[in-house]
């Protein structure tokens, strides 16, 4: 990266290492970033960051698995078949690498006073999905459907028994909700491929009669799409 860059990059991206770097299932790696910038920002559940990758021109949406107050956010990404500048990076990222990345922001977070919590979506959902279930207390109502390739590709997530698991191939998310049928009254958390997505929407909406905008969506990823925010 030209040096003449980086004064700016300093001001929009903070810059951290990655410290740790797992496969946390087949498909998923858990990528540790370290930096004294993450210690002093407040992070809601479900916020995401966005990373420089592919050599540093090009920004990839993360959510955040875990925040460590000390100073850290741990990502998981999915190597999808799109093999795109993204999932590149976090299968090459090691021990050591340096990453720019800006500060935690998103509105796709958890309503902790909802009556009743419900998370549709894929697997890279389920990520933000894992810091919004990790802050619920145990007497949460929390229901929900996940769906992924294979049952290998499940991270383990708090309350993970109180949704249901699908694996794709089968009864689709859609249907799943349908036959969930979450009656209106809480927070339904709808995220993963964009079209799915608004499928589901309808389905709560015109189908289940929930409030518009008690359905809160977003689209991460779309096929043939490029990094969709
Ligand atoms: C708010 C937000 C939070 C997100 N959080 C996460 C997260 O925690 N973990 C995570 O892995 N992803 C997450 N995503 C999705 C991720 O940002 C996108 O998948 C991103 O486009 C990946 O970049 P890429 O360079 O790998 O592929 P791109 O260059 O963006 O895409 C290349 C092609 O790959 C295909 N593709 C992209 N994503 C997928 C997929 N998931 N499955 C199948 N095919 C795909 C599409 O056909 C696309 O055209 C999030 C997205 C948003 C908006």
């Amino acid at each position: 990266m030209p040096a003449l860059l980086s004064p700016v990059l300093d001001l929009l991206t903070l810059q951290g290492t990655v410290t740790e770097a797992e496969a946390v299932t087949p498909r998923i790696r858990r990528l540790r970033i370290e930096s004294p910038a993450l210690a002093d920002v407040a992070v809601r559940p479900g916020q995401q960051v966005r990373v420089m990758v592919g050599g540093g021109l090009t920004l990839r949406t993360y959510s955040i698995w875990r925040h460590d107050p000390a100073g850290a956010v741990e990502l998981c990404v999915l190597d999808h078949p799109g093999d795109g500048p993204g999932a590149r990076w976090a299968r090459g990222a090691a021990v050591g690498d340096r990453v720019r990345l800006r500060k935690p922001e998103g509105t796709f977070v958890l309503r902790p006073d909802a009556a009743h919590h419900v998370f549709v979506g894929d697997e890279t959902a389920s990520v933000a999905f894992g810091a919004m279930l990790a802050a619920l207390p145990e007497g949460a109502r929390i229901s929900g459907c996940v769906e992924t390739e294979t049952a290998a590709d499940r991270l383990p997530l708090a309350h993970a028994g109180r949704l249901e698991w699908l694996t794709r191939g089968g009864s689709s998310l859609p249907d799943a909700v349908r036959r969930l049928a979450p009656a209106p009254g809480g927070i339904a958390y709808v995220a993963g491929e964009a079209r799915t997505v608004q499928q589901i929407r309808q389905v709560l909406v015109r189908e289940a009669g929930w409030e518009r905008r008690a359905v809160v969506t977003k689209p991460f990823w779309a096929p043939g799409r490029r990094g969709l925010e």
